[in-house]
């Protein structure tokens, strides 16, 4: 991967032609180093939120080396990248082909299910394996999540009994709960509450659970968007944890997609056209850009111009813009607002931060388009829950709010953060 300093290096450099995906692994290990440090259990990393080899070899490099997948390209991925990684398979519907090959060719132990379905064919494609870590996952509240992740997956109440039951007797080894709160999960007690369903169920159906699995929903920041202090989530999960029926060897887990990496990619855009408020971006909804169009986050950007070979940041009175994409389909809109220096105009290079969960990784090639090249850049993120941003994010003057939120979150843990939750 070619480096440059900062992104305004690469368009000095280069002005380059298509959209330029900015990777910051140093962002990847401080969040790494962060779950290690203050998780109080094993984290598996969710492949899913980016799938980027830069991004596995980093999280191992810097001691995570778990990794929750979900299809037989994602093992194949892990195991290139992060060999001799420990792998949990916690899509709770396989094809009986990929588990066989997670399980004979890929040392996987760990497989998810929420049906009886789903159980029959894990023993059926193990061929009756008597070591297999088998994680019931349960329906909970998404109460306080910006995405629910219940509505497809997940055993109801009303069947969890039989379930976790017949769970426990399929397997010599390890059985456990895991769940998801909702990824970008905004209420760190969501957690908590979701372990005390969890502990309710394993009551009812009269069982011992070895592993309980948190799952994700860890948050990033985003304009409007701030979410309380990761430490408040590990220790709503902390006194979940210590409110469950469980016994005293049981292993606590977490599935981090978004909060590993959401800050450590943006994407460098080009202007090609200016129409009133409307700039015509080469990346889009079909790119980056899924949830700045479909679910309208108005992600953090910044400006680069690179005139008569000087290039520098555009700074000046801001004005909202909105962008569309560079395909022929008029969803390829992103409405923001976002809000840029007034005199943006044609040529210049518009960074969208943020987009390291979620946004690379859901890249097509729709139009012709979507052909983004990747180099590592060593500047912050443009905001961070882990102490890295500059706070540079800029914000519509409304929220002037979340932007003194996303500069508190930047200091060192102590009174300021206590201060914010009585909001
Ligand atoms: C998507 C997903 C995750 C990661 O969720 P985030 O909100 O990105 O943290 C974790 N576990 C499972 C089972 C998932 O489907």
């Amino acid at each position: 991967m070619h480096k440059y300093h900062t992104p305004l290096d690469l368009v000095r450099e280069r002005s380059p032609e298509r959209p330029v995906a900015l990777a910051r692994p140093d962002a990847v290990a401080a969040a790494a180093r962060w779950f290690q440090d203050n998780f109080k259990g094993d984290v598996f990393y969710a492949v899913k939120a980016n799938p980027s080899p830069w991004v596995i070899e980093t999280l191992a490099a810097n001691g995570v080396t778990s990794f929750d997948v979900a299809s037989a390209p994602e093992i194949e991925l892990v195991s290139a990248y992060a060999p001799g990684s420990r792998m949990a398979f916690m899509h709770p519907v396989k094809s009986r082909k990929a588990i066989s090959a997670a399980y004979f060719d890929h040392g996987v132990r760990t497989f998810a299910l929420d049906t009886h379905e789903e159980l029959a064919k894990i023993l059926e494609a193990t061929g009756g394996a008597d070591d297999l870590a088998l994680m019931v996952r349960l329906a909970v509240s998404a109460h306080g999540a910006a995405y629910s992740l219940s509505g497809k997956f997940g055993a109801e109440t009303h069947e969890a009994s039989a379930l976790l039951l017949a769970a426990r007797r399929a397997t010599q080894d390890r059985m456990g709960v895991s769940f998801h709160v909702g990824s970008q999960c905004m209420r760190p007690t969501a957690f908590q509450a979701a372990m005390a369903q969890a502990s309710r169920a394993i009551v009812r159906a009269g069982v011992m659970v070895d592993v309980v699995d948190v799952g994700g929903g860890f948050p990033s920041v985003y304009p409007g968007m701030v979410p309380p202090q990761m430490s408040e989530y590990v220790d709503s999960i902390q006194r979940g944890f210590a409110d469950m029926m469980v016994h005293e060897d049981t292993e606590l887990w977490c599935e981090p997609g978004r909060a590993l990496v959401a800050e450590a990619s943006s994407i460098l855009t080009k202007v090609e056209l200016k129409k009133g408020d409307a700039l015509y971006l080469n990346d889009g909804s079909y790119g980056s850009l899924f949830d700045a169009a479909h679910t309208k986050w108005p992600f953090p950007v910044k400006l680069f111009r690179n005139e008569d070979g000087d290039a520098s940041e555009v700074e000046g009175p801001l004005k909202p813009f909105r962008f569309y994409g560079p395909t022929c389909d008029s969803l390829d809109h992103m409405p923001g607002p976002f809000w840029l220096p007034e005199d943006v105009r044609e040529g210049d290079y518009v960074e969208i931060g943020m987009l390291g969960a979620y946004g690379v990784a859901m890249n097509t090639r729709f139009n012709g388009f979507g052909d983004a090249e990747t180099v590592a850049v060593d500047d912050a993120p443009m905001a961070s829950m882990f102490g890295l941003a500059a706070a540079s994010i800029r914000l519509p003057r409304e929220s002037q709010e979340d932007e003194r939120k996303v500069v508190r979150l930047s200091r060192p843990k102590g009174a300021a953060g206590k201060k914010r939750r009585k909001r």
